[in-house]
């Protein structure tokens, strides 16, 4: 009863919050806040030729500049600045495009721009070699692989001190893999970006760097991964598969370019990779990516042993709760990609269904990917980035519709209240965000259902025989599963199962519980009590 009262409130209270956000984010006279659009004439152009730049700052104020940067293909720039017409913010500029290859053009106001692109050929010698940006050599950034030496270091430690301890050593050696982990999704964070001579509102300097210099490849999202290997940060080298199923339904579905993202495929041949890739991995590893290897796992988990740390006790839900809780995963799920389809009905159904979905319109400003603007990891990567000074911190406040409080690109006022939430709830619930998930829904759909579930790879298995009923399974599950327990032997792998394995290795019979990976048993619970 409590719990179910606790939920309502959060949900109440988030409720109020969007429709404040909103309300306060309402456009006035067709402005909502300071933003920036452009346009440019055309895409396609010969060298040497001129692209006219038209766009209109918003709110319109007198003695605003703004700076228009052409970026040739080698990386060198041209800096243009014009002052928009102070009654109605527009503003025009023309530019020759003398160099061929692929150009980025940022109408910059502030720290808020927008991104245009010109493919520029030169007609005397097309088959000519593109110019290749010239970066300088790479510099490690000392500070991060200071803090990377410590935490791996620390988690090294730790794994080999619980190895002594038959109850911990399998969670002290997840708790290594995940520290390390976070430093090999965001790899690029080691690189010292200050050395990359872009303009300012350039994409993220790691990315390119990673991307085009290090794998080779021109991969402006990074490869899709179940886990929260959030969009937002710098330096990722793979990315979350939420993001990546939003964004390629609106507002890329037959769009290639913006928002630091350049793509030669069309949307559906996106999502046709991205479902293949989430796919496999899903029937092959399972929520292994859960239990030990996403960032916001390790978050919570980080929370869970503070809370122990203090000897508080963790809460429980009834089971029936959070089972109900457990299926609002799949709701949130179908939800984001209803919304999705809804904003990019222009694009995929030649209707516009709902107002401000056009380029540059409210809804692509602020309410593209709508998951993301009440994801709890966005605000923790970026706020952890900015701390470290791998973001810049006006991209968090100054990239917004206005106050603080109403919504924003890299951080809303919802994401926050979501993020200080789940905190809050993690310190009292084990893995609470993980109960309700849609990315841990996502795989749970691609691994627990049929077809999937018969040719998964990975598998929790228990031998009923063994099994005395002694209930340790049941109270160690970090997010309650109860079919460890209560299933009569056979395949026990929950959909809300994350494979943390902490049941295997607290269940004190020999074999009762077995992980089975391609049919092969690879650990099996150990008599720990008399040995
Ligand atoms: S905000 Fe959340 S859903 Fe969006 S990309 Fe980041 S982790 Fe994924
Ligand atoms: S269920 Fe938990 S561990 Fe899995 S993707 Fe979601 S937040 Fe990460
Ligand atoms: S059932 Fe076992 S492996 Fe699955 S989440 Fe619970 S404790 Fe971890």
């Amino acid at each position: 009863m409590k719990e179910r009262k606790g939920a309502c409130f959060a949900l109440v209270a988030l409720i109020f919050l969007v429709m404040a956000s909103v309300w306060q984010a309402t456009p006035v006279e067709a402005c909502y806040g300071p933003h920036i659009t452009a346009d440019i004439d055309r895409n396609e152009v010969n060298i040497n030729e001129p692209v006219i730049v038209t766009g209109q700052i918003c709110p319109a104020e007198p003695n605003v500049t703004v700076r228009v940067t052409f970026t040739r293909p080698d990386y060198t720039w041209i800096d243009r600045w014009v002052i928009p017409d102070p009654e109605t913010g527009e503003f025009t500029v023309t530019q020759e495009l003398d160099m061929a290859g692929y150009w980025n053009i940022f109408p910059i106001r502030g720290h808020i721009c927008d991104r245009l692109y010109a493919n520029v050929t030169d007609p005397k010698d097309p088959l000519a070699p593109l110019p290749r940006p010239e970066l300088p050599g790479y510099k490690p950034n000392i500070s991060l692989v200071t803090v990377a030496a410590i935490s791996i270091s620390v988690g090294a430690v730790a794994a080999t001190t619980g190895r002594k301890n038959k109850t911990r050593n399998i969670s002290s050696l997840r708790l290594f893999v995940q520290i390390g982990f976070i430093f090999i999704l965001f790899f690029g964070m080691f690189i010292d970006h200050r050395v990359v001579p872009v303009p300012a509102e350039q994409i993220t300097p790691h990315e390119y760097l990673i991307i085009n210099n290090v794998l080779g490849v021109s991969m402006p999202d990074g490869f899709p991964i179940p886990l929260f290997g959030c969009y937002y940060p710098c330096g990722k080298i793979a990315t979350c598969a939420l993001w990546e199923l939003q964004t390629y339904i609106y507002p890329f579905w037959d769009v290639g370019h913006g928002w630091g993202v350049d793509y030669v495929s069309t949307g559906a041949m996106r999502l046709v990779v991205l479902f293949g890739s989430i796919i496999l991995l899903s029937v092959v590893l399972g929520k292994f990516f859960c239990g030990w290897l996403c960032p916001f796992g390790l978050y919570q988990d980080l929370i869970s042993r503070f809370r122990k740390a203090l000897k508080i006790k963790y809460r429980t839900f009834s089971d029936r709760f959070n089972e109900r809780f457990h299926q609002l995963g799949y709701v949130i799920l179908a939800l984001l990609i209803i919304l999705s389809v809804i904003f990019g009905s222009q694009a995929l159904f030649g209707t516009q269904l709902v107002s401000g979905t056009e380029k540059g319109g409210f809804i692509y400003n602020y309410f593209a990917a709508p998951f993301c603007q009440v994801c709890p990891m966005k605000p923790l990567c970026v706020l952890l980035q900015t701390s470290v000074g791998l973001m810049r911190p006006e991209w968090l406040t100054e990239a917004t519709t206005g106050d603080f409080y109403q919504l924003g690109f890299y951080l809303t006022s919802l994401n926050l209240f979501v993020l200080g939430l789940v905190t809050v709830s993690a310190f009292l619930y084990r893995r609470i965000w993980c109960r309700l998930c849609p990315l841990g829904a996502l795989i749970a759909l691609f691994n627990r259902f049929q077809p999937f579930k018969r040719v998964s790879g990975i598998r929790l298995e228990k031998e009923e025989e063994k099994c005395t009923k002694c209930g340790v399974c049941k109270r160690v599950c970090p997010t309650q599963v109860t079919e460890v327990y209560e299933a009569k032997g056979g395949d026990v792998t929950a959909s809300n199962c994350l494979l943390c394995l902490r049941c295997v290795e607290m269940c004190p019979y020999e074999e009762a519980l077995n992980l089975k990976v391609a049919g092969k048993t690879v650990l099996k619970s150990r008599n720990w009590l008399e040995s």
